[in-house]
């Protein structure tokens, strides 16, 4: 007979392995959720959850949500627009020349790197 409340090697044995099986179907669990997430926020707007449109900008397709009218963009293609706009000078060429300018100037060591917006 064993002492009340130590449990026998063998029960000690299965306890871990039944706790190992648990923990390895929470986590198949836990990333099943996740795939399923984010199959759900497949093009759909960050902010609202509508379906995005896509549409063309300066030749550049971005997602845009018909809904809040927020815009998204992939990787890289806010600069792409602001190249493509620069002759127009419009303000996200000047915003964007600013911020390279900026960050040109902070990478060389300026820390008063102050360009002012016009
Ligand atoms: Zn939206």
């Amino acid at each position: 007979m064993c002492p009340e409340g130590t449990p026998a090697p063998q029960e000690e044995f299965w306890k871990q392995q039944e706790q190992k099986l648990l923990d390895q179907l929470k986590e198949q669990i836990r990333l099943q959720e996740i795939s399923k997430l984010r199959d759900l926020a497949k093009l759909r707007c960050p902010k609202c959850g509508e379906m995005l449109d896509q549409e063309v900008f300066y030749e550049v397709p971005i997602e845009r949500c018909p809904h809040c009218l927020g815009i998204w963009l992939d990787a890289g293609e806010l600069e792409l627009i602001a190249q493509r706009e620069h002759s127009k000078e419009s303000w996200l060429a000047k915003l964007w020349k600013n911020m390279t300018e900026r960050r040109k100037k902070m990478d060389s060591g300026d820390s008063e790197a102050e360009i002012p917006m016009s």
